[in-house]
């Protein structure tokens, strides 16, 4: 039989492929493993709201008919726990939206009005204090409207979950980057608690979290949307200060 003689070259060559495959393997590997935990901890979340529900619903077919009151307190409480799966699956629809490499719809606007308008609705619809401060009245962002919109509700809606008082919005303009920074005189955050709080479906206090109507899957879509501007997300923070998260924009922005 004929023999195969492999260059040295070709050894090299095979070598760097094999790691290159390698390398893919691992990293599909680990995005499995991230879905298989996102499945896992999705479950887990959507648990507790249902089995409230199926209760309520129980106790209505056994009791609530016949007794006025039963019904409406059982009625109310599906209402709202129905309303919470509704929030967290929306939530989960933008989370697998920002993940999935859909490219953004980005044009060129004044950052400036497009925070007044945020704040003014938020404002209205908190009743809470929110002040915008900036530097310059006109500061053009290239960025994709819709999702910068989401992440700046995100922070101010954060912002006024987690403080009493009124909540403080800056921009501010240079050569380089954009920066929106979003103030609360709050709980704050444990210096160790800041890194996790990126991660899905992590609150630092899940009672408190949970009570507010927080899904712990704000920041990590905020996060993705950041990163898929080529920006960065920071959160300083002090407990029983207050909390200050800021985003960096690019100046220019290809994507
Ligand atoms: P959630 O929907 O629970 O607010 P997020 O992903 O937006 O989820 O935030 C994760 C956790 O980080 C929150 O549960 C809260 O514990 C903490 N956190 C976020 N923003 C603030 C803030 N401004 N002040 C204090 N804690 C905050």
């Amino acid at each position: 039989p004929k023999k195969i003689v492999i260059q040295h070259e070709t050894k090299d060559e095979l070598h760097k492929l094999a790691v290159t495959f390698n390398r893919m393997i691992g990293r599909l590997e680990a995005s499995l493993e991230k879905q298989r935990q996102f499945i896992s901890d999705a479950s887990h979340e959507l648990k507790t709201p249902l089995t409230v529900i199926k209760s309520y619903a129980d106790l209505l077919l056994r009791r609530g008919i016949r007794n006025e009151e039963v019904a409406h307190d059982a009625i109310e409480s599906i209402y709202s726990e129905a309303t919470r799966i509704q929030k967290m699956t929306e939530k989960f629809l933008d989370l697998a939206d920002t993940e999935s490499g859909n490219s953004l719809e980005t044009k060129e606007f004044n950052l400036v009005s497009f925070c007044e308008k945020i704040c003014k609705q938020l404002q209205a619809a908190y009743k809470r204090e929110i002040n915008l401060h900036f530097n310059e009245a006109w500061i053009t962002v290239i960025a994709d409207e819709l999702k910068l919109k989401q992440v700046i509700i995100i922070l101010i809606d954060n912002a006024i979950k987690y403080s009493m008082d009124k909540v403080e919005v800056y921009l501010e303009d240079s050569k380089k980057l954009t920066r929106v920074t979003v103030k609360d005189y709050g709980l704050g955050i444990p210096e160790y608690e800041i890194d996790n709080i990126f991660e899905r479906f992590y609150r630092v206090d899940k009672a408190r979290s949970r009570e507010t109507g927080g899904t712990g899957l704000g920041l990590s879509i905020a996060k993705n949307i950041i990163k898929q501007h080529r920006g960065e997300i920071k959160v300083k923070s002090t407990v029983g200060i207050g909390t200050e998260v800021e985003l960096f924009l690019p100046k220019r922005n290809e994507k």
